[in-house]
């Protein structure tokens, strides 16, 4: 069996595909895979990798050593759909047949079954499916009483033959998709310590937005370990931008609600005005920021300041766009994906708002708000609350960075 598995593999890479960016025109196409290519580059660069890069059609592949390394950070580069470590070989049969089987042979025995998945870029020679089954013939005939199942085999083997050499691979490492980060500018994420918002950050950053995230903090209202999860949903998040610091604007929100204390503002309008409040500071802290839009995990009736209703009396406070990107979103399936991402924590301790009444309006009247806002001094209150600020970095899920009492 030993003699059919000898080919020559030239080199050992991770190749990576990127997916949407096809649909792009040729300059597009190439300015995000500059982009693409330059966050690879500050991912592997940030854990020490040096690597050489060829770009053929549709492909990045990466040359270096530690490729399992390589590809689980490759694996979590937005615009990239998957990622496979690759043994290079020459394009000959006798060669992709080989090191195919040299990839079968430990995973393979007796009773399971296999399929060749093959795909040749030119015309001339075998074509794809006779590839595939001259491939799959040589594993047949080299390890006893396989099956060959073509929909749901125990093993898949992958061949491409392309101009500059054949590859051989046996998995696909899913990426996030989406666009390169740093192709759609730059949004302020109302980052709190739940779990919708981490998501919604995660998805703007799949889109190409680059983030910084703003986390109101209410002091003595808050529940006592919510600035620490705030914080550490900001560090999880920076794991998806290796390479790249990410900033945390700490602003203080206690004063809004001492404020709704001493003025017996009714505690069913407390949710409204705290959300208004936000998108409020949020507004103001735009322009300094660089930011062209406002994130927050809002989502349809989740709670009930985010009734209808509500959705339209808190966005009247912004004078920035507002992006909800979990608007239609069932809990269960940001869940999901919060766990995917590594954001949800199962034990994130207490967390419970102490200003939330029992019973919140679900459906404000916007020019009561107003009135209530006007005799708070509410812009008074937003615009102090802007000019004290702790700024946190956050860089490759470490915090770098805690510095207080910064003016903006
Ligand atoms: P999440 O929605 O992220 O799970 P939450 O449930 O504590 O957090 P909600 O009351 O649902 O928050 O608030 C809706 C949105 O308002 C959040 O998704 C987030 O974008 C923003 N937000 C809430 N609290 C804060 C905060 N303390 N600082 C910054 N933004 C916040
Ligand atoms: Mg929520």
């Amino acid at each position: 069996m030993a003699d059919g598995t000898r080919g020559t593999v030239q080199e050992t890479l991770v190749m990576a595909r990127y997916g949407e960016l096809f649909l792009k025109s040729e300059p597009v196409k190439r300015h995000f895979i500059g982009m693409l290519l330059r966050n690879i580059r500050k991912a592997l660069g940030a854990s020490g990798l040096e690597c050489r890069y060829e770009t053929p059609r549709g492909r990045i592949l990466i040359y270096g050593s530690e490729p399992e390394l390589v590809a689980v950070i490759v694996s979590r580069i937005f615009g990239i759909i998957d990622v496979s470590i690759c043994h290079r070989t020459s394009t000959d049969l006798a060669d992709l047949s080989a090191i195919a089987l040299s990839l079968a042979v430990p995973r393979l025995h007796a009773g399971m079954s296999f399929a060749v998945r093959a795909k040749r870029q030119y015309k001339t020679g075998l074509n794809s499916q006779e590839l595939g089954m001259e491939i799959g013939s040589h594993i047949y005939d080299n390890i006893p009483g396989l099956k060959v199942d073509l929909d749901t085999p125990d093993f898949e083997v992958f061949i491409e033959v392309r101009d500059f050499g054949g590859l051989v691979y046996e998995r696909r490492i899913p990426g996030p998709g989406g666009l390169p980060w740093g192709t759609q500018g730059r949004v302020l994420v109302l980052l709190s310590a739940g779990i919708d918002s981490p998501v919604a950050s995660w998805l703007v950053m799949k889109r190409g937005c680059e983030i910084t995230h703003l986390y109101l903090d209410a002091g003595r209202w808050a529940g006592a370990d919510v600035t620490a999860a705030a914080i550490d949903n900001h560090r999880k998040l920076s794991l998806w931008c290796a390479g790249n610091p990410v900033s945390l604007v700490v602003a203080n929100s206690e004063p809004l609600f001492d404020r709704m204390s001493e003025q017996k503002v009714q505690p069913r309008y407390r949710c409204v005005i705290c959300k208004r409040f936000m998108l409020n500071v949020a507004s103001r802290m735009m322009a300094h920021e660089g930011a062209l839009a406002v994130v927050t995990g809002e989502n349809l009736g989740q709670v009930a300041s985010q009734t209808l209703a509500n959705l339209g009396v808190v966005a009247d406070s912004a004078t920035a766009p507002i992006l909800r990107p979990l608007i239609t979103y069932d809990k269960e399936d940001t869940i999901t994906i919060a766990r995917r991402i590594g954001t949800f924590d199962a034990t994130p301790g207490d967390l419970a708002c102490r200003a939330v009444p029992k019973m919140p309006a679900t459906a404000a009247v916007l020019e009561e708000i107003h009135e209530l806002e006007q005799q708070m001094a509410i812009d008074e209150l937003a615009a102090g609350a802007c000019t004290t600020l702790r700024f946190v970095t956050a860089l490759d899920g470490r915090i770098t960075e805690d510095h207080s009492d910064h003016q903006p």
